[in-house]
């Protein structure tokens, strides 16, 4: 976007400029961004621990978002795209508040882990408390200091590691809201969950704040697919908030997949997995999907799909034990032209210009 691009479209009838954010003590200025350390803890060495916050604070008043990454410490994709989200936005011309939070678990970060040191999963320790556990101080500070103060937040995630997720929002089910704003998020797919008691998506929604958790890649690896999609979707919702322009050449988005349930399917002996169809594709019930064989390669015993859907994940990691989940089938709505839907989001995404690293909104 480039200088004579009009004000925001919902914001532009707000003349008044935005007070003062107030954050951990620290009080930041309409039309500036900082970065905000929250005290959380002690490490082992007696140092202190902080989680760190970019606040940007907008020229006119607006809601208040966050966006959040590495809650599970070595799911790194959510990092990669607030720096590029970071690199695009001015707090000069935006309206509202965004607070981004590229490492959440700041613990399991450093040690490439989805866990804190005390083998807790921040994403099963909401709401925390000041005297818990090492998770439960962090999962408290992170409530009590960003989450309380916001509308919405977007809460970016990968597959585990050696997987891969398809990108992919995740949404509470029957919350119109939520649906709207996952569906024009632009990911590949839209998936109704139920909430998992102690994660941060149930304990936003009993404090009034809606979620989209992203899904995307593969934990300690970034994937430009991935980043896109993170970057696009994250604009998109801005938008649509009116806190900032609209993408200059958005077009008709494309219909993304929606699904109610997904199915695991697992490795029906242990030895080498090959898959014969992937992330993105779509599946008939009753398809062979991929084998696994033995160190010789004899005996494989193939394995297929269980339903008609689409793939939303799959194992990375050809070495598999009896059991392990290797495709992740997705049952969707509108079957018939799903993977050709899916095919356009990826080459949207990857065609457009704007989600280059380089290019200023
Ligand atoms: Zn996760």
């Amino acid at each position: 976007m480039t200088d004579e691009t009009p004000e925001p479209t919902t914001a532009a009838a707000d003349t008044s400029a935005a007070s003062p954010f107030a954050m951990a003590g620290v009080s930041i200025d309409p039309r500036t961004s900082a970065t905000i350390a929250i005290p959380v803890s002690n490490t082992a060495t007696g140092l202190p621990a902080s989680l760190y916050v970019r606040v940007l604070h907008g020229a006119k008043p607006g809601p208040c978002i966050f966006v959040s990454a590495a809650i599970h410490g070595d799911e790194i994709i959510g990092t990669a795209v607030i720096q590029r989200v970071l690199a695009k936005l001015d707090a000069a011309s935006m309206a509202g508040t965004v607070l981004f939070l590229p490492v959440v678990n700041i613990f399991g970060f450093q040690q490439h882990s989805r866990y804190l040191p005390d083998r807790r999963d921040l994403n099963r320790s909401f709401p925390g408390s000041a005297k818990g556990s090492l998770a439960a101080q962090l999962a408290n500070k992170f409530l009590k200091e960003v989450i309380c103060h916001c509308s919405l937040g977007i809460d970016i995630h990968s597959a585990a590691v050696h997987r891969y997720n398809l990108p992919q929002i995740r949404i509470a089910p029957d919350n119109e809201r939520l649906r709207e704003l996952a569906m024009l998020f632009g990911a590949h797919a839209v998936i109704e969950s139920p909430l998992r008691p102690g994660s941060l998506r149930d304990i936003a929604r009993g404090e009034g704040v809606d979620m989209l958790l992203m899904e995307a890649g593969e934990a300690l690896r970034f994937d430009e697919l991935s980043v896109r999609s993170g970057v696009n979707g994250i604009l998109n919702v801005m938008a649509h908030l009116g806190m900032i322009q609209p993408h200059p050449e958005a077009t008709q988005v494309t219909l993304p997949a929606r699904c109610r349930r997904a199915i695991w399917v697992r490795a029906p002996r242990g030895g080498l997995c090959t898959l014969a169809r992937t992330s993105g594709d779509a599946v008939k019930k009753g398809e062979v999907i991929g084998r696994v064989s033995g160190i010789f390669g004899d005996d494989a015993a193939e394995f297929r799909a269980p339903i008609d859907g689409i793939i939303i994940g799959h194992a990375v990691l050809p070495v598999v034990n009896q059991g392990d989940a290797l495709v992740h089938i997705a049952e969707v709505m509108r079957f018939g032209d799903v993977e050709e839907r899916v095919d356009q989001i990826t080459e949207a995404l990857l065609n457009d210009r704007l989600l280059d690293e380089d290019e200023l909104i």
